[in-house]
């Protein structure tokens, strides 16, 4: 079966219909570039509507008590759960991973909504100390308002799911906007928790609703008065013009944005372990991952050793159809990142000892398409373009002399999100994790920068944005704190002792 016959084969039997409409926004699959479906996009005006919708869906849905709205979190997960394996073969074909990446961001959906049901009957604040007698204090979470959720192409449906999870457990109506190059697997999910809602009984017309397109809808909803939170997910560039124009309303905002993320290799770590775990980071998802591995920092000790073993796993690493089992890097998602990788590659040519892939390969096979094989480049030193994001599968290697250099090289770019240390030496880990080490969002021992459970907060500092979801306390953000003062006294007394008395 061809691509566009298999997509539509699928998003027909997951419930989603109007998947080709002939005309409008062209999506191509990065397996061979051909067209797999083509959906209408939303102007500005359609935004506004859908975010005018969207209030009436939260004043309704608020009112639900949350652990039922959990129920309906849990129904969808269900329903997510009951369609992995096509699920996850549609985000292969619309994004290009690997089909056990495609399968594992399925199950990165049902696992926040098992998250996001036991948070429902968990949404709790503190009680606190008043200091006047016969007062009692509290803080209570309120349901926020109607959120906008801004995707990526590289994480089509997780990413929305650990913020919608979250958000409508905690009383918020959704509108999603995915990424212009994978609108398809929005459709699909759609679909699904349209199924869930229906299943569910209490939950409104207009509970998430999908905006399609590029850059103008996007805006329109950021120019909706209803919404209250902005979650947005893709480079620095655009959480830049995402925060400039949140701040003018106040909107909160959730910024997960780039990533150079980096590694450090010191004189006691496993190698055989850090092999894997590079291998993985650096190359997984053809380096299309915010938490991709893009620095190599190693003793220099181990810097010749480490890397003739790596740059033998770089060549040996099968490049291909995603969708066949032995496949572990698929292609890159368009022209435009293979014309990055290739820039930057010449960029740092001069400043490298060796450079070992890199080429495009299986061309004439696929013209349309993009296969490269992950580049291994042993630098000179960490300049420049080093230090930028480039979204593609480059790993550039510099060698240390001391843990405190390395940890300079380390912190220096301009991003904050993924670190590891690989050591077996305890103080060099509590040094990495400590306020002087790792300055990202995420910092690991032992295992690479990419692949996190959805149980942490996820996001980084710096240009990443500041940005927390999925886990732990990143509920917060969904919702609004009340500080509650209850006097049952037949008193009045002033906070800090203040008399204010008529004579
Ligand atoms: P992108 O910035 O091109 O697009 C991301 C989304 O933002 C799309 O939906 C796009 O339509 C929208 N957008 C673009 N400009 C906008 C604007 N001015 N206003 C409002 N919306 C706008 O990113 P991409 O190429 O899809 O994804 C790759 C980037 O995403 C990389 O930089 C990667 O590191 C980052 N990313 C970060 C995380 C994270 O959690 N930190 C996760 C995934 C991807």
């Amino acid at each position: 079966m061809d691509l566009h016959a298999e997509t539509q084969s699928i998003l027909s039997f997951l419930g989603a219909l109007a998947s080709d409409q002939g005309e409008g926004l062209r999506v191509s699959s990065p397996i061979d570039g051909a067209r797999i479906g083509c959906v209408l996009p939303d102007d500005a005006a359609s935004a506004a509507r859908k975010a005018e919708q969207a209030e009436p869906a939260f004043r309704a849905w608020r009112s639900v008590p949350p652990p039922r709205r959990g129920e309906l979190v849990r129904l969808f997960g269900e329903v997510v759960r009951a369609q992995k394996e096509p699920l996850g073969r549609l985000v292969s074909i619309e994004t290009g991973k690997i089909l056990q990446e495609g399968l594992g961001e399925v199950q990165e959906v049902i696992d926040i909504c098992d998250f996001a049901l036991g948070l429902s009957r968990q949404l709790h604040g503190l009680t606190i100390a008043s200091e006047r007698p016969g007062h009692r204090m509290m803080e209570t979470w309120h349901p926020l308002g109607p959120v906008a959720v801004i995707t990526a192409f590289n994480f089509p449906i997780a990413v929305w799911a650990w913020n919608a999870a979250l958000a409508l457990v905690c009383g918020d109506s959704v509108l999603w906007k995915p990424s212009e190059r994978t609108p398809l697997t929005a459709l699909a999910i759609q679909a699904l928790f349209e199924r869930a809602c229906s299943g569910h009984g209490e939950a409104p017309a207009h509970l998430n609703q999908l905006v399609l397109g590029g850059v103008e809808p996007a805006r329109a909803l950021l120019d909706a008065p209803q919404i209250r939170l902005v979650s947005a997910t893709g480079s620095t560039r655009m959480g830049q013009a995402v925060a400039a124009q949140a701040a003018r309303r106040f909107q909160r905002t959730i910024l997960e944005l780039g990533g150079n993320n980096a590694a450090i290799v010191a004189p006691s770590a496993d190698l055989d372990l850090a092999q894997r775990a590079i291998l993985f980071a650096a190359v997984g998802t053809a380096g299309q991952r915010c938490t991709t591995l893009r620095r190599l920092i190693v003793h220099r000790d181990l810097f010749a050793p480490l890397l003739e073993r790596l740059r033998g796993l770089f060549q040996r690493v099968t490049v291909g159809n995603p969708l066949a089992s032995d496949t572990l890097v698929g292609p890159l998602i368009g022209a435009s990142a293979y014309d990055s990788m290739q820039q930057a590659l010449a960029r740092a040519r001069t400043d490298a000892h060796w450079i070992a892939g890199g080429e495009r390969v299986l061309e004439s096979e696929h013209p349309q398409a993009f296969y490269v094989r992950p580049a291994l480049l042993a630098m000179r030193a960490q300049t420049d373009i080093v230090l930028e994001e480039t979204f593609a599968p480059i790993l550039y290697a510099m060698p240390y002399d001391t843990l405190e250099e390395a940890i300079a090289l380390h912190n220096a770019t301009r991003y904050g999100l993924s670190s590891a240390i690989f050591t077996n030496d305890l103080r060099e880990a509590e040094l990495f994790l400590s306020a002087s080490g790792s300055d990202c969002g995420i910092a690991n021992v032992n295992i690479g920068t990419s692949g996190a459970e959805i149980g942490g907060a996820f996001g980084g500092e710096k240009d990443t944005g500041g940005g927390r979801e999925s886990g732990s306390d990143a509920w917060k953000a969904y919702m609004r704190r009340a500080t509650n003062t209850i006097n049952h006294s037949s008193q009045l007394p002033l906070a800090q002792g203040i008399r204010f008395d008529l004579a």
